[in-house]
């Protein structure tokens, strides 16, 4: 499925009301992350953009039938897009692949299904959501609705871009409310497909809105606007921070954020397959190379297999092929941009100053590509002091330690900022289940690293690493309000 990445189409206009918008007054320049090239310029929507698309989905909430459907049909709907997302795999795996840092070789089997199949497990739930009646004098009946919140703004990150719009458009569009998504800067250009197909799927025009731009500006002026009225966010901490407190000046409004990690890897010495082990920490850092809010970034493992470990992800980290996106035999794709590569710089270097130790990897591999390709690395001596310990390096990059027993498994996998995602490799049930239980952190996966092929697990962080969750009933209750009734008879 090699492809030339200047053959593919695709639009860079908005999406307002069921029809594709060019509004070039302001723009900046998009770069293609696997060769850096300038591509083309994207329309920032402006601020007079963004309110016309907020009072468009805030009219098309009250007066088209989407709330109002039965949630069957507005199922029936959903299931369509779905179909409409998956028979368009061939190309709209390239349009990601050539957008984003996704390679072909995942796109074509992962993001486009994991899409479909997201809308597809937030269509059920259409109608299977149910108040409560609560308990009251005898005459009285006090009982809860769930309904919808009306315009729901969805902000995403470029990492997996389309996989993305889905966690947030899918289950705010099954409970009935309007969407405006915001993609990323950095991969702009695969959004206006989902767009084209929810309408052949017969979404109403203003149901489901895309507006381009940068974060600071068509990103701001969306999380500020006085009529969204909730928030939903994919991104860095520090942005998160910044939307939750810029949000809540402008109108009080319910808002969950899904946030960076410092995932560990607990691996005990009683692991009973060590390459099944090593696979899914491998998988943990160098998928997307390591550009995943729950990547394993911190690798703990018990003294005795330490060095055993670390033998078998180097020569797995040695093979990954750096390459461009639309290369097939790509398995280390780009670092997203030279922003992002200058960072990774610093926060190692920084980190070497501090006194922590390369063991192998620390710089990049040098390509005809034109794209940045950080060669998979190994550091050791990482204390709590240093960047690479208390920021996501988003790239291959795994900090190696070593522990004696249990207590000081749990004490180091706990992060003091972060609570996103921890893997406990282990074949003793009872400690997999102390580890579980003691480790502070959103997700807890036990000989598994990665969020599932499957949608009901709830996915979201503690601490610095968010609020609310993503996906599963958690997921779809995000885009409800509870209306309480209180009726004496
Ligand atoms: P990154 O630096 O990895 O792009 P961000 O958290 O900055 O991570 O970006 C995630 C998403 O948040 C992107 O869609 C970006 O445009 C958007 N964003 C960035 N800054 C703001 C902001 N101040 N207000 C709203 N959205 C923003």
């Amino acid at each position: 499925m090699n492809f030339d990445p200047d053959k593919i189409n695709y639009k860079k206009s908005h999406f307002i009301n069921g029809k594709f918008r060019d509004d070039y007054s302001d723009k900046y320049e998009y770069i293609r992350p696997s060769d850096q090239k300038k591509i083309d310029e994207i329309p920032n929507a402006s601020k007079d953009l963004v309110d016309e698309t907020v009072q468009i989905a805030k009219k098309s909430f009250n007066e088209s039938s989407w709330s109002s459907l039965k949630p069957r049909d507005r199922a029936k709907l959903l299931f369509n897009w779905a179909d409409l997302i998956e028979k368009d795999v061939e190309n709209l795996s390239k349009i990601e692949a050539m957008n984003s840092t996704r390679t072909i070789g995942e796109t074509s089997v992962g993001d486009v299904f994991a899409t479909a199949n997201t809308i597809r497990y937030f269509a059920e739930w259409a109608d299977k959501i149910e108040g409560i009646t609560t308990a009251t004098s005898p005459d009285v009946l006090s009982l809860t609705i769930k309904e919808p919140y009306g315009v729901v703004v969805g902000i995403t990150p470029w990492n997996f871009p389309i996989v993305q719009i889905a966690w947030k458009a899918a289950p705010a569009l099954a409970a009935g409310n309007s969407v405006i998504i915001k993609p990323s800067e950095y991969t702009p250009l695969s959004a206006f497909r989902l767009a084209e197909l929810s309408l052949k799927a017969g979404i109403p025009p203003g149901i489901f809105n895309i507006l381009l731009g940068e974060g600071s500006k068509t990103g701001h002026l969306l999380v500020t606007h006085p009529d969204v009225e909730k928030i939903a966010f994919t991104g860095s901490n520090l942005t998160g921070a910044k939307i939750m407190s810029e949000s809540a000046l402008a109108g009080v409004k319910p808002i969950h954020l899904e946030l960076g990690g410092k995932s560990p890897q607990v691996v005990f010495e009683d692991i009973t397959d060590i390459d099944s082990t090593v696979e899914k920490i491998a998988a943990g850092i160098f998928i997307n190379s390591g550009q995943v809010c729950t990547s394993g970034t911190r690798l703990i493992a018990h003294h005795k297999i330490l060095d055993n470990l670390l033998d078998k992800l180097k020569s797995i980290g040695k093979n990954k092929i750096p390459g461009p996106t639309w290369d097939m035999v790509t398995t280390l794709p780009p670092i997203v941009s030279k922003k992002q590569a200058e960072r990774i710089d610093r926060l190692i270097s920084e980190s070497i100053n501090l006194g922590a130790n390369i063991i192998e990897g620390g710089e990049w591999h040098e390509t005809n590509y034109g794209g940045y390709f950080y060669k998979p690395t190994f550091i050791e001596k990482v204390t709590k002091d240093m960047p690479v310990f208390n920021e996501e390096v988003f790239g291959p990059v795994i900090s190696v330690e070593t522990f004696d027993d249990d207590q000081e498994a749990i004490q180091k996998a706990s992060h003091p900022n972060y609570g996103l995602a921890a893997c406990v490799h282990t074949s003793n049930l009872n400690r997999a289940i102390k580890l579980s239980k003691n480790i502070d952190s959103g997700m807890i996966w036990v000989n598994h690293w990665g969020y599932p092929d499957e949608f009901s697990h709830p996915a979201g962080g503690f601490k610095n690493s968010g609020i609310g969750k993503d996906m599963g009933s958690s997921g779809i209750n995000e885009y409800y309000k509870e209306k309480a009734i209180w009726i004496p008879h």
